[in-house]
């Protein structure tokens, strides 16, 4: 499988929103999308992939993880006569918000073979907030406050994408508390939500703390 990074992006900085794409079968097909923030759709409508994404997994309700959410579930329905597989957070409190008694009928549920576990973290009172576990290969921190490199779900991954702030704050975990894990952690560890006026000063922290590197849209992985 491979995954494509659409956007790296936290709540208040310019370009695509934290956001990836899973092709399971390394073709540009079938994609799953892993969070769809305000500023993911314009991004998928701008690469045309839009009609590529078949499933669409929340990690929480902030907008800049799943503010187009919807929109995507309406277009892939409307013009594409193609309902999504909605996975992860509850997402009918959204659907109903968005689109009224229609809104359940726009998606589908995930298949009960779907590869997918997901686990409750830290990161607002009140919120479901969920990290996203995929194939036990690729895990997605969503927004945390605290590190999950010390999970099971982090040892057994070949490829981890965690958010981080430069400096810790009660919502996001900092950099330097991800430099407390096990080299052979860190070093599969890209870290992401960032604005773009700070991408020097993540680099730079990631190669002093042995992370992986900073993720920067249209990076590609290819995981075995
Ligand atoms: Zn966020
Ligand atoms: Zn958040």
């Amino acid at each position: 499988m491979q995954i494509e990074v659409i956007g790296t992006s936290g709540a208040f900085a310019p370009g695509p929103n934290v956001s990836m794409i899973i092709w399971p079968q390394k073709k540009r097909q079938n994609g799953i999308l892993f969070d769809c923030g305000f500023s993911v759709f314009p991004e998928l409508l701008r690469r045309g992939l839009l009609s590529s994404i078949d499933t669409v997994v929340l990690s929480h309700a902030h907008q800049d993880h799943c503010g187009s959410a919807v929109t995507l579930a309406e277009y892939r329905d409307q013009i594409d006569n193609r309902k999504i597989a909605a996975g992860g957070i509850d997402w009918r409190p959204l659907l109903t918000l968005c689109d009224g008694d229609a809104g359940s009928e726009r998606v589908r549920l995930l298949p009960a073979d779907f590869p997918l576990q997901t686990f409750a973290v830290p990161h607002v009172a009140g919120m479901e907030c969920l990290a996203l576990f995929y194939n036990h290969k690729f895990l997605y921190s969503g927004d945390t406050s605290v590190s999950l490199l010390d999970t099971p779900q982090a040892a057994e991954a070949d490829l981890i994408i965690h958010d981080a702030a430069l400096c810790g704050n009660p919502f996001h975990c900092g950099l330097k508390k991800l430099a407390e894990a096990p080299e052979e952690i860190k070093a599969k560890t890209w870290v992401t939500h960032y604005h773009p006026k700070d991408l020097e000063d993540y680099k730079k922290l990631c190669k002093e703390y042995g992370l992986g590197g900073v993720l920067q849209p249209g990076m590609i992985f290819s995981l075995s």
